[in-house]
């Protein structure tokens, strides 16, 4: 039966931002919720990492790279639609030059991070 594996793929999603289609299985996450390409998040989660509660469905483009306070590196992303902001772990597979000009970008608001990860 071919028709099984599709339905298992469900909780794959179609970046918004490059069109890559992503499996929601990823190294190091349980909950991958970006591209690992280019970043981009859609906001489906409200509070929890794979909570899915939210019906905004806004783009959500890579901020920053913030480091908790155990060492583990986090992409910031903001909503565009909504201005929600989210601490996302990264995943094993992610693009490392996208991660590190994301690293290299200068903050505009340095409590932009701080605040993100409050909200864990
Ligand atoms: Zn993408
Ligand atoms: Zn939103």
């Amino acid at each position: 039966m071919l028709h099984e594996h599709g339905r298992h793929r469900s909780h794959d999603f179609r970046c918004v931002g490059c069109r890559l289609d992503v499996p929601s299985v990823a190294p190091g996450t349980a909950h991958r919720n970006h591209c690992p390409t280019c970043l981009v998040s859609l906001h489906v989660d409200r509070r929890v990492p794979g909570d899915r509660d939210t019906s905004c469905r806004g783009r959500m483009d890579a901020l920053s790279i913030s480091v908790r306070p155990d060492g583990e590196w986090m992409i910031v992303h903001q909503c565009a639609a909504c201005g929600e902001l989210s601490a996302n772990r990264i995943a094993g597979d992610d693009n490392a030059l996208a991660l590190v000009r994301l690293a290299l970008r200068p903050l505009r608001d340095p409590h932009v991070a701080s605040k993100a990860l409050v909200t864990l």
